[in-house]
Formats: structure tokens, C-alpha cells, sequence
């Protein structure tokens, strides 16, 4: 199975548009080693001809083009089967409408999100006026075979991130995917949103060969130390890396193969490759990624 890193950053991207926190500048001066970023997305496939898509990115037009595996072939065929999403973020979401121009888009997304697209953000409703949708609901428990010899199971991820649309539904708002190549019988497992990493959640990461996993925040008030939200990374609905409680400390002693980073908000000093936090990062053996990184599990 291949896992490719079409984007790593968290919404807004890095730079983001709006923003001169140290990081943004940073990268767009090249007075510091760093690189700019799109927003998060992943690519996986289990015999390099289907393609499915973790959460579709504003960025994923660019994303695409970068990526020729993923380019199409005959006429208009292309190897992207379907999307997978993880929430109705837009950051993971508006890449939707930026696939208008295909014949039919298979989409996997629990009830919840799904209900979030059509009633809150209304983007599927939009989508479906230019492309039939074919909507598969997502089972957290359950497993699903997506053909190609891939095939994954959702999990639920408790969070109390407060919806901007819609009811407000607790179960199946946020999910993570554990992906298996059913000929090798490894795991990957994709969670660029997590609050708390519960028991069951750790459940999920069990014999994983590999974690792509949220790295939004250092700190838990990154963004208030900035003044640039008032809000807390746990009350967005992200696990803060650094701390007692934090994810480098929780993860960094699983037997996973490797945890990588991504989800990266361009305020996050791992970003910069010179910063005393990138280099613990390493030190605890994990690592952070970058768009274009290929992962082979
Ligand atoms: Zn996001
Ligand atoms: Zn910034």
C-alpha cells in the first residue's frame, strides 16, 4: 500500500494568506529553512492504479498535477476512485466542487458529514447540479472493501469542537480510517483531527505500521499566545503535540513504525526546520511531513 502526502498543511495553508505570525513570515521572506505547504490531503492506493483520496483540499487541482500517478489516461479516465472524508471541515471539503467536472463522484462519508454537506455548508447540494454523487455511508466498525486489494474501517473520534452548521450531531462528526492492504494484512491509519486520544481511539492504532496523525498545534494556546484566536488547539477539535498530556509524549511510545505529523497549522514552529521543537520531534523518532512525501507500508 502507498500512502502519498498530496498536502500537509492545516486550513489556510502555510503561508496562509491573512497571516504574518513568525512561520508565515518566515517562508515567505526564505529567512528560515521551510517550506511552503498546501492543505491536507492524502492519496493511497494498494496497487498503484486505483487511487482513493483521504478529505479533498481547496488545493487539490494543484495537488493532482503534482501527483502524475494520479493523472488521467485514456480521454478523461482517471484514477481517483473515490473520497474519503474525515469531517465536513471545508479545509477537507471544498476540493469537492473542484471535481464538478467529473461523470460521477463516489464519496464515503458517515451520516453526520454527509448531512453537514447537503443541509450546513449546502456543498453537496451545489456539487450535485454538476456531478452525480454517489454517497456511501461510512460505519465507524465497519469493514469496507474498496477493491484493489485496499480496504478500511472508521473509527469514531470524540470531539466537542462545537458544529457551525447543522444539529450538531455527536456521533460521526470526526472519524479517522484505518487502512489495510489485504494482501499484506498492514495497516495505515489516517487522523489529521483528534482531541484526546481515548482508549478506544488508541485501540485503533494497535499493530498499525504507520500513523499519519494531527499536528495543527505545538502548544494547546498557540493561537492566543499570537493573538491570533481566542480559542484553545482541544477547543478546535486538535490534540496540542507538546505537553504533559500532549501527543509527542502519548505517541512517541506506541510500537508504530512511523507516526508522522501532518495537519501542520502554519503557526506551528515544527514547520521551520532550525526550531528547537522540530528537532524534538525527531528525537522522539517521529517525523513531520511535507507535501510530495510518499509513504510505502
Ligand atoms: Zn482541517
Ligand atoms: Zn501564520
Amino acid at each position: 500500500m502507498w500512502l502519498r502526502v498530496l498536502g500537509s498543511a492545516a486550513g489556510g495553508g502555510f503561508p496562509q494568506w491573512n497571516c504574518s505570525c513568525p512561520a508565515c513570515r518566515a517562508v515567505r521572506e526564505g529567512s528560515r529553512p521551510c517550506r511552503p505547504r498546501t492543505q491536507s490531503a492524502v492519496a493511497v492506493s494498494a496497487d498503484r492504479r486505483r487511487w482513493f483520496l483521504l478529505n479533498a483540499s481547496p488545493d487539490i487541482r494543484a495537488q493532482i498535477e503534482s501527483f502524475p500517478a494520479l493523472h488521467p489516461h485514456d480521454d478523461r479516465a482517471t484514477p481517483l476512485q473515490a473520497v474519503l472524508l474525515t469531517d465536513a471541515e471545508l479545509d477537507h471539503t471544498l476540493g469537492l466542487l473542484l471535481l464538478r467536472e467529473g461523470r460521477a463522484l463516489e464519496l464515503h462519508a458517515t451520516p453526520a458529514v454527509h448531512e453537514t454537506l447537503c443541509e450546513g455548508t449546502a456543498l453537496l447540494r451545489t456539487l450535485e447540479r454538476y456531478c452525480p454523487v454517489e454517497w456511501r455511508p461510512v460505519v465507524p466498525g465497519a469493514d469496507v472493501s474498496l477493491g484493489g486489494g485496499l480496504s478500511y474501517r472508521a473509527f469514531d473520534v470524540p470531539t466537542t469542537k462545537r458544529t457551525r452548521f447543522g444539529p450538531g450531531t455527536e456521533q460521526g462528526r470526526v472519524v479517522g480510517y484505518r487502512l489495510t492492504d489485504e494482501h499484506s494484512g498492514r495497516s495505515a491509519v489516517y487522523l489529521p483531527g483528534v482531541q484526546e486520544l481515548t482508549t478506544a481511539v488508541r485501540e485503533q492504532l494497535n499493530d498499525c505500521v504507520c500513523l499519519l496523525v494531527d499536528g495543527t498545534c505545538w502548544h494547546d494556546d498557540e493561537l492566543i499566545r499570537l493573538g491570533l484566536a481566542g480559542k484553545t488547539a482541544r477547543e478546535m477539535g486538535h490534540l496540542p503535540i507538546d505537553g504533559p498530556d500532549g501527543s509527542l509524549d502519548q505517541l512517541s511510545s506506541l510500537p508504530i513504525k512511523r507516526t508522522i505529523y501532518i495537519h501542520i497549522n502554519n503557526t506551528n514552529p515544527i514547520l521551520l526546520e532550525d526550531a528547537p521543537e522540530r528537532r524534538l520531534v525527531e528525537k522522539h523518532g517521529m517525523e513531520v511531513a511535507m507535501d510530495g512525501l510518499e509513504v510505502q507500508v
